[in-house]
């Protein structure tokens, strides 16, 4: 997957048919929650160990915040992708209609989409015909919503596999806090944390085509961000004696 800049050649964000492009977004979600469940964990149970060194209180408090994150994740995830395939579904009523309306200038839409792209009219016309004597929706779908009607995403699924990443991410700020002797838990928690961004902000930018060293300072710097702030806020409330 390695490129070098300059290089021709397909980049990793070209879809190569619909399915490889639909597996990449889901691998691309899958890291995007794991890293939430990272920070938003790590940024917890670091705060709640600047005011205490009992392991039962940071096991509770990571095991609330892991929880509440991922069920969060899952309705944010359930909504929108709901939202969105009822769009889909309604663009899809629509050109099953006009389908079964008007045939003929839907055949006259889909040649001129195919002449726009560079086809001779008479090609363009016959690869239109073929494809509406194939499979009229799904010809229209592709080349106009560029949708695929059998491939809408499920939003249970898209819902549970965001919160198994989340949950997933989570367990290691929290498994690492609670494991590590009283001692060292908060700086070795700390660049467990950060070795564990750097990985996923790696894989996230080569799945995305983007510069990886960018996404990996990004990443890194904003964890050290939560973490510092949080422990920062959990000093003060245990000095105030709050
Ligand atoms: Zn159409």
């Amino acid at each position: 997957m390695d490129r070098t800049i300059g290089t021709p050649g397909p980049s990793p964000h070209e879809p190569h048919g619909d399915s490889f492009a639909s597996r990449l977004n889901w691998l691309r979600a899958g890291v995007l929650g794991a890293n939430d469940g990272i920070v938003s964990t790590a940024g917890l149970v670091v705060g709640v160990a600047a005011v205490t060194t009992d392991t039962s209180t940071l096991l509770a408090a990571g095991i609330a915040g892991l929880t509440a994150g991922a069920i969060s994740m899952a309705v944010g995830e359930y909504v929108s992708v709901s939202t969105q395939r009822d769009s889909e579904r309604a663009l899809l009523a629509t050109e099953r209609r006009e389908l079964r309306d008007d045939p003929d200038y839907e055949l006259v839409e889909l040649t001129e989409i195919y002449r726009a792209k560079g086809l001779t009219p008479q090609t363009a016309r016959a690869v239109a015909e073929e494809l509406t004597a194939h499979d009229a929706l799904t010809a229209h779908a592709e080349a106009e919503l560029g949708l695929n009607p059998t491939e809408l995403t499920n939003p249970w699924w898209a819902a549970g596999a965001s919160a198994v990443a989340f949950v997933l991410g989570a367990l290691l700020p929290l498994l690492a806090i609670v494991l590590l002797p009283t001692s060292v838990r908060v700086p070795v928690t700390f660049a467990a944390v950060l070795t564990a961004l750097a990985l996923t902000g790696s894989v996230s930018a080569r799945l995305g085509g983007s510069s990886v060293g960018r996404a990996v300072v990004r990443v890194v710097v904003g964890g050290a961000l939560a973490m510092a702030v949080t422990y920062g806020i959990g000093e003060l409330a245990g000095v105030a004696g709050i």
